[in-house]
């Protein structure tokens, strides 16, 4: 007897282009993303990883010029239809960003600030939120004695947990991370590594990165991209061993990039 794995999609990209202007960045993209799995994106320095990453939870309507076209289907919310919830999307499809971004307060108030904004008011309730998120993200033992002191007391690599856990705190199900670890130290980088591993379980992550190694450590699924079009998207074990393109196998030994 074989034993099935089902996997299921909860992102689904048809024909997905973007463009800055006139100038199009990402190509006609069909890809769907599994629930419950690390998906990675590679490529060489401006590719399009990073605009399409964007454009699954719509951040790409903060940049004039940008357009979007297609259709990205989002755990059945259609991203790009003129009626979605904006907000709502963005708490279902959560981001972290390469440089740490924690708000000018406390360790605390930085996981508490968005849970409060919609509605929470009971500081028992608050509390958990705060300590669960901490939990989940890998932080709570290194800050529960310290939860009032300035989120920018911490390290770089506690910062970027910070930015996990105050995303955790709105109860995503999809975490999009752009570079989260580029700007760590190796030590920061292996804990936030382990940390994306572990939050499988829970949440879909989709990563961008610029670090095969990294790619190939903690992602299921890896997609290469080169001059915004998505070249070949596989299992990681398969992309790493045998890559069925050229490009990909030349990019994949370092021969460009
Ligand atoms: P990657 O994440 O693979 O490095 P990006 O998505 O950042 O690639 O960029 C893809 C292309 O879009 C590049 O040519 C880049 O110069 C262009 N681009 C990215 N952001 C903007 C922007 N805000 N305005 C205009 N062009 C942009």
């Amino acid at each position: 007897m074989t034993t099935q794995v089902l996997e299921e999609t909860i992102i689904r990209n048809r024909d997905v282009s973007v463009f800055y202007g006139d100038k199009q960045a990402v190509s006609n993209i069909n890809m769907d993303i599994q629930r419950n799995s690390v998906t990675a994106f590679i490529g060489p320095s401006g590719c399009g990883k990073s605009t399409l990453l964007r454009s699954m939870n719509r951040m790409n309507d903060l940049i004039p010029n940008c357009r979007v076209t297609g259709s990205i289907v989002v755990d059945g919310i259609d991203v790009n239809s003129s009626r979605v919830n904006i907000e709502g999307l963005r708490q279902v499809v959560g981001m972290v960003f390469q440089r740490a971004n924690p708000f000018f307060k406390s360790i605390y108030e930085n996981i508490a600030f968005a849970p409060r904004f919609h509605g929470v008011r009971d500081k028992r309730k608050l509390d958990e939120i705060v300590e669960g998120s901490l939990k989940k993200a890998a932080l709570w033992d290194e800050v529960k004695d310290r939860l009032h002191d300035s989120a920018l007391s911490l390290s770089g690599g506690q910062q970027q947990r910070l930015c996990i856990a105050r995303s955790i705190a709105m109860e995503p199900t999809i975490l999009l991370l752009d570079e989260p670890a580029s700007a760590l130290d190796p030590i920061s980088t292996m804990k936030i590594e382990e940390l994306v591993m572990s939050l499988k379980d829970e949440y879909t992550i989709v990563i961008v990165t610029h670090n095969l190694h990294q790619a190939a450590r903690i992602s299921d699924k890896t997609a290469f991209f080169l001059m915004g079009e998505l070249i070949e998207y596989d299992d990681t074990s398969k992309m790493f061993t045998s890559p069925q393109h050229e490009r990909t196998e030349a990019y994949i030994s370092g021969r460009f990039g």
